[in-house]
């Protein structure tokens, strides 16, 4: 039977009108224009918007007139302000000073509250961090990899939403993005729709049996491909969204074929979701999709600026990576003096598949480095063949995850972090964060052990008793704090073996 499908975003669009929702595409096309245009954005930058400007302005749908926004090139630092306040609570973004200057400046007012109410949204969902999983072996792990990637990624991280699956529909990507952090190859080969529907759908039963059909529904049917690559990529998500209950999100490079867009507005406007999202490689590309559609048509679009010249920092991961090598070799002489300018393209806490060469791989989005170029660790991989295949496969790699600190497992640091000792304990410093354990005595000894080759658990546990004579709560409370919040290394956790717990 089909599900009820639901959607939060829909608590951005509600307080406003038709009409100001109207006006707000136009605004929202007037700062596209300034992130993929940098002779336009030069131009908004001092104030002189020059009438060929003006009149491409026009021509692409943006009816008012730039005096109307003026407070943008002549209080630049009134805007940066109120950007930035955004980010802490709703309602006070906005000084009674500020508030009365924007009086002048209804469009940017109303602007300002809608980009507001939609980093919001935002903030919610990520916050949230799902709906939970109806396996709590998994939903565990994945609690402990979520906490991992705030602490090492610090700011970054929390813009990251963590779906837990993405399905790869076709191998390989057509378009070969010249910053792609997955180094996606040449397309090979793609899922069969009318060969291949009963074996999706059943994967699709698969996940929503497994995790529940709402958490199922945090996926993305793309990772490293081009979704517009597979041709009934439309028809995947409408059945996926029948069997989990949630339509899924697309973000797309072919950002200039009309009929692709055209097909996917039609599928997510009726349903007032904010996708697609599309990537924009280029200042011509940008107006391209300006010519081809209305502003009030990509009202819910976002555009993600990917040009060179672009100010978006890019995360260096995949073909970048190789361009600007290790990230973390930085570390040894720079850790945490400045902050890494880099998050991780990668989002997906859970299983990666890829239904045509019938692989999957259980990720986590970290730090790019020369181990994980790709911006994700892999903890545990395998291949499969039939839906049943698959179902067991995935259930096996769920049963890997350990619930407590495993009595064999090496008692050994995520390979992000450096343990500093101090005299009154030890600190745990991230590329992004420092974690203090201080003040107690089993930091002290436990610090020590961190800092050497690593004992397992269980001889961590039975050096701190017997040798240093630690109250054995305390040694357990400790062990148990670093491995709930992900500072341990359970990469080499995967020998496809039952675990044995030490800690209850
Ligand atoms: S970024 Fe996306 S579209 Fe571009 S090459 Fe990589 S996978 Fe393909």
């Amino acid at each position: 039977m089909a599900k009820t499908h639901t959607n939060s975003y829909q608590y951005v669009l509600d307080p406003f009108t038709r009409d100001e929702l109207y006006h707000i595409s136009q605004v929202k096309r007037f700062f596209e224009c300034y992130e993929g245009d940098a002779q336009f954005r030069a131009a908004v930058n001092s104030g002189q918007i020059n009438a060929e400007q003006q009149r491409r302005m026009k021509q692409i749908g943006i009816d008012f007139h730039p005096r109307e926004i003026a407070l943008l090139w002549e209080k630049p630092e009134i805007i940066e302000k109120f950007t930035s306040r955004m980010c802490s609570t709703e309602h006070s973004f906005i000084s009674e000073e500020h508030a009365e200057l924007l009086n002048d400046y209804p469009l940017l007012e109303l602007w300002l509250r809608f980009i507001l109410r939609k980093r919001m949204q935002f903030k919610k969902i990520c916050a949230q961090r799902l709906p939970i999983s109806k396996n709590t072996r998994f939903e565990n792990w994945r609690q402990r990899r979520i906490a991992s990637v705030q602490s090492e990624l610090g700011a970054f991280g929390r813009h990251i939403d963590h779906p837990i699956l993405a399905i790869e529909l076709s191998e390989g990507c057509s378009v070969q993005c010249w910053f792609c952090s997955f180094s996606s190859k040449k397309l090979q080969k793609i899922l069969d729709y009318n060969q291949s529907n009963d074996f999706f759908r059943g994967i699709a039963q698969v996940c929503t049996d497994i995790f529940g059909g709402k958490t199922a529904g945090m996926a993305l049917l793309y990772y490293a491909t081009e979704p517009c690559d597979n041709p009934h990529y439309i028809d995947y998500m409408q059945d996926f969204a029948d069997i989990t209950g949630s339509y899924v999100c697309t973000s797309t490079a072919v950002s200039t074929n009309k009929k692709w867009i055209d097909d996917l507005l039609a599928f997510y406007r009726p349903k007032n979701l904010p996708w697609p999202r599309l990537s924009v490689l280029s200042t011509k590309m940008l107006n391209k999709i300006h010519d081809q559609h209305s502003p009030y048509e990509l009202r819910d679009v976002s555009m993600i600026m990917q040009m060179k010249d672009s100010e978006r920092p890019k995360v260096p991961g995949g073909r970048i990576f190789e361009e600007k090598g290790d990230m973390r070799e930085r570390d040894s002489t720079n850790y945490l003096q400045n902050v890494i300018p880099q998050g991780s393209i990668a989002c997906v806490t859970g299983f990666y598949i890829n239904l045509v060469r019938k692989d999957i791989k259980l990720v986590s989005p970290c730090f790019t480095s020369e181990k994980w170029p790709y911006g994700y660790r892999v903890f545990d991989e395998a291949s499969f063949d039939t839906v049943e295949d698959f179902h067991s496969t995935v259930l096996e790699m769920i049963d890997n995850m350990p619930q407590k600190p495993p009595a064999n497992m090496p008692l050994r640091l995520r390979d992000d972090i450096i343990c500093r000792p101090l005299a009154n304990g030890f600190d745990l410093v991230s590329p992004n964060q420092i974690h203090h354990f201080h003040n107690k005595s089993v930091f002290h000894v436990l610090g020590e052990l961190l800092m050497n080759t690593p004992v397992s658990y269980q001889d961590a546990s039975d050096i701190l008793v017997d040798k240093y004579r630690q109250d054995l709560f305390a040694v357990h409370a400790v062990l148990k704090h670093l491995f709930n919040n992900g500072f341990l290394d359970e990469v080499k956790l995967n020998t496809r073996e039952p675990t044995i717990g030490i800690l209850s």
